[in-house]
């Protein structure tokens, strides 16, 4: 099949209440491709007035859609799973022309991730199994679990449509309705899944608004009519989140920033096979999706005796990675997601030549020929440098991979915890205590061992410290939206004997 850039319209409208609308004061913004930085099309630039009206439909819609049964949001959400599915090239083409991601990844990763996220929550909330305790012969303590109501959810840019999904799907199964905000760089996804799924759904139950952080995301998040806020982001922006969501006492989950670091013991290097091979992709994965993954593989600890062979083979990988059209299925790294974080990215290489580390690879822009020239590309990038510079503390979300050596064990453990952040981290050995105790002892909520970059719907994803808190992912999720409800049954006939 070729892929390539999908029509759009002139405008799209808020998905406010089953419908479609324009914004109250007429007033859109643009938003264009980082593949040529060509206008894709205008969305609404929504404002505090559009907010509440999205809300109050939310909440007109939650105490039926509250009520619906168990199997009825199964149905549903299979059948939203389907819808993805079979548009699964067009969801692929419209992700990879406003985000500039490579549509091999839309195409294997993104969509279908999406369309398995609800799939498993459409089913899980079957197999979940109800909870009575005999607290004595008499007393019968039942657990029952009720939705919280209206939802509010606000996403980022780095993975549009699977960002919805890991928020949207538990949130509609635990029988909550949501008022999702996407980020204001990629809002194709969310307009388009709203158009295909709008009928499946009773008018209110999932609402779609536009619109920039300040002017949208604060009056959603600071509503005293929503019942929680979601929110994946940047740390700085979570913290205003809880701020704003503080006000009304409403429990919120963070899924923020993160610094991971990727530790490569020498045992890696033992033989001179398919695991080896493994190692070394998996040390590269800091430039899958261009590096603009919350759990990027951004530090990389080389056990020091091993360094100069496997960061040699480390370089070559890297210099092996096909950039280019981002919708030829050959093309290995895409574009970055905006002019802005190219620039970000660009002033962090700069930083970190600035601190005295040592580019072993790329350290710039990449130009391509064509329309592709103005679009906004960058050379995966590796520095040489130490755990205190500011390129292996600060998150740059882009393709710059900070890498340092390490002598032992618990060196390994000391850089890798000596970081804000606490998201994801890679472990590799063929050393049997190692792949268990060395992921024990890193304060991350994600250890990857032997493996990288995997995001199954039924294992629970998180971060620790100031990469977060709550859970995405897991049946467990479903605790996150919802309160629990203990009912305490008396069988006895006896007085209670107070007065
Ligand atoms: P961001 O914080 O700038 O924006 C995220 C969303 O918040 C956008 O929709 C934006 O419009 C909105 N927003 C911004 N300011 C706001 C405000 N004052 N009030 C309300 N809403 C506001 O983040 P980003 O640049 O879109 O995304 C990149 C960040 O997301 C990175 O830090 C990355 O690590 C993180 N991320 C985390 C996870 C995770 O699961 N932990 C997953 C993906 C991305």
């Amino acid at each position: 099949m070729n892929y390539s850039k999908p029509k759009f319209k002139e405008k799209y409208g808020n998905f406010i209440n089953g419908k479609f609308e324009a914004p109250d004061d007429g007033e859109y913004f643009d938003n264009h491709s980082p593949i040529d930085n060509m206008l894709l099309a205008k969305y609404p630039r929504s404002k505090e007035s559009v907010v509440k009206k999205a809300i109050e439909a939310a909440n007109n819609a939650k105490d039926a859609w509250g009520k619906t049964s168990v199997g009825e949001r199964s149905a549903i959400l299979m059948k939203i799973a389907d819808v993805i599915e079979a548009n699964l090239n067009e969801f692929a083409q419209m992700e990879t022309a406003d985000n500039g991601k490579a549509i091999r990844e839309t195409v294997n990763a993104d969509v279908p991730l999406a369309v398995d996220h609800f799939r498993y929550f459409a089913s899980v909330i079957r197999a979940e199994e109800g909870s009575a305790t005999e607290l004595n012969e008499n007393t019968v303590s039942l657990i029952i679990r009720e939705p919280l109501g209206v939802v509010a959810q606000i996403i980022p840019w780095n993975f549009p449509l699977l960002m919805l999904a890991w928020k949207v799907a538990p949130a509609l199964a635990s029988g909550n309705c949501v008022v999702l905000k996407p980020a204001e760089q990629t809002p194709a996804s969310a307009t388009f899944l709203a158009e295909r799924i709008g009928d499946l759904l009773p008018p209110g139950v999932f609402n779609v608004i536009h619109g920039f952080g300040p002017e949208a995301g604060k009056p959603l998040a600071s509503s005293g009519k929503v019942d929680k806020v979601a929110f994946t982001g940047e740390t700085t922006t979570g913290q205003l989140i809880m701020q704003y969501a503080s006000k009304n006492l409403n429990p919120v989950t963070m899924e923020l920033g993160g610094k991971s670091p990727n530790v490569f013991f020498s045992s890696i290097m033992d033989h001179d096979d398919d695991f080896l091979d493994k190692c070394i992709e998996g040390a590269v994965l800091f430039a899958f999706n261009q590096g603009e993954v919350c759990t990027a593989p951004s530090r990389l600890l080389i056990q020091e005796d091993i360094y100069d062979a496997f960061i040699e083979k480390v370089i070559a990988r890297t210099e092996a990675i096909k950039m280019g059209d981002p919708f030829d299925m050959n093309t290995m790294m895409g574009a970055q997601a905006s002019n802005d974080q190219h620039e970000k990215i660009l002033s962090y290489i700069e930083i970190g030549k600035e601190e005295g580390a040592e580019v072993l690879t790329g350290g710039g822009a990449k130009k391509l020929d064509g329309d592709l020239s103005n679009g906004f590309y960058i050379q995966p990038t590796i520095l040489k440098g130490h755990n205190k510079m500011r390129v292996f503390q600060e998150e740059i979300f882009g393709p710059v991979l900070a890498v340092c050596t390490f002598k032992d064990e618990a060196e390994a453990i000391e850089i890798a915890n000596d970081t804000l952040y606490g998201l994801g981290a890679g472990v590799w050995t063929r050393d049997a205590h190692q792949l268990y105790q060395i992921p024990r002892a890193i304060k991350a909520g994600r250890v990857w061992v032997n493996c990288y970059h995997d995001y199954p719907a039924h294992a629970p994803f998180g971060g620790y410290k100031k990469s977060g808190f709550g859970r995405e992912n897991h049946l467990m999720m479903l605790n996150h939206y919802r309160q629990t409800k203990n009912m305490l049954i008396s069988y006895d006939k006896k007085k209670l004997g107070f007065f």
